[in-house]
């Protein structure tokens, strides 16, 4: 039930914000926690005062791009545990208590532009993302011979009563640096407002926001992957590569791989301090393996932006 998922993405959010950081000895931890708490505070008063206060997220005029990567699944719980927080403040003032009051909506709007040929098991993690958090999916029908743009506008014919679209985009996304939280679509794409309120986040504050949730991650990511782009042109990040033993040769500690989230796994808001990961399918894991049997990091021992798109830029036979 909707409800259900947005009050527990509003607890593991408060969960989050109330992470006491001065006693935490590593200071990467500490500062990368602080960092986080303000993201959150800025993308919550970005949909809470300035969104939420424009258009009505109960009633179809917003609807939420989602493609199942970590941003926008990042972006989809802090929004859930926003609606919660809005459909508690319009009750505030009721003399009857929670329970009589009934949750305004069944199922989150939601848009998935089905482009490029997706890995199988990503395919599988957005299916499942449709139950967990209760999500309504358009998908639009598969043709690669249609733009995004297009697709957009075959969307609204579907769904007119649509005003804006929220986007898991960030600053450091390609063309990403001069977004920004709330603006109208480009001149060649169909009107509508993009909501972007999670332009400030850096990588290291998405996944120790994620760890820390405890929720399901797509399955690619613990195989070294670290954007989830077309089948076609996605590898596992080449920085993530674990080096073959050297026999005699020893690494310096600043070139070994570490993660920078054991914290957050380790006190995970589940409460079982592992990280969950959804299943990897046969065929993805053949055809990864084929392409390249290397052992990889996890996608989340990365934590430099730049470096973040490395498997993208290869083109796969
Ligand atoms: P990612 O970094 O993988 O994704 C960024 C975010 O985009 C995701 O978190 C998700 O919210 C959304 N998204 C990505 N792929 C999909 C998908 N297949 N289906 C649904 N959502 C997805 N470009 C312009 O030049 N001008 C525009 O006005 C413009 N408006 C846009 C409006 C929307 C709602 C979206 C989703 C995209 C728009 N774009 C626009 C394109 C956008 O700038 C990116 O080029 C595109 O999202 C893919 O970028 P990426 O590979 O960096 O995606």
């Amino acid at each position: 039930m909707l409800h259900e998922v947005a009050l527990h993405c509003y607890n593991i959010t408060q969960s989050y914000l109330a992470i006491n950081t001065e006693p935490l000895l590593n200071s990467t931890t500490r500062e990368t926690i602080k960092h986080t708490q303000h993201a959150i505070q800025l993308s919550r008063r970005y949909l809470l005062q300035d969104i939420f206060s424009r258009w009505d997220p109960f009633n179809g005029e917003i609807s939420f791009s989602y493609n199942g990567g970590k941003d926008c699944q990042v972006l989809l719980i802090i929004y859930l545990g926003c609606l919660w927080e809005l459909f508690m403040k319009s009750i505030q003032d009721s003399q009857y208590g929670v329970e009589y009051h009934r949750f305004p909506m069944d199922r989150v709007p939601t848009v998935y532009i089905d482009q490029d040929a997706m890995f199988e098991s990503a395919q599988e993690f957005l299916q499942e993302s449709v139950d967990r958090y209760c999500l309504s999916l358009y998908e639009s029908p598969k043709d690669k011979q249609v733009g995004m743009a297009q697709a957009f506008r075959n969307f609204l014919a579907v769904h007119p009563e649509t005003q804006a679209i929220v986007i898991g985009v960030r600053h450091s996304d390609p063309f990403g640096e001069t977004l920004r939280p709330v603006q109208e679509t480009d001149e060649n794409w169909p009107r509508f407002f993009r909501l972007q309120p999670l332009l400030h986040w850096n990588l290291s504050e998405i996944w120790s926001f994620l760890l820390y949730s405890g929720e399901e991650v797509c399955g690619l990511y613990e195989l070294g992957f670290t954007s989830l782009g077309s089948v076609n042109n996605t590898l596992r990040n080449p920085y993530l590569r674990v080096p073959e033993p050297v026999v005699g040769a020893s690494l310096a500690p600043s070139e070994q791989h570490h993660s920078d989230f054991e914290w957050e796994i380790a006190h995970n808001y589940r409460g079982d301090g592992q990280a969950h990961c959804s299943r990897v399918s046969h065929g993805d894991l053949q055809a990864i393996r084929e392409h390249d049997a290397s052992q990889f990091h996890p996608g989340w021992y990365l934590t430099k932006d730049e470096w973040e798109r490395a498997g993208r830029l290869a083109r796969r036979k």
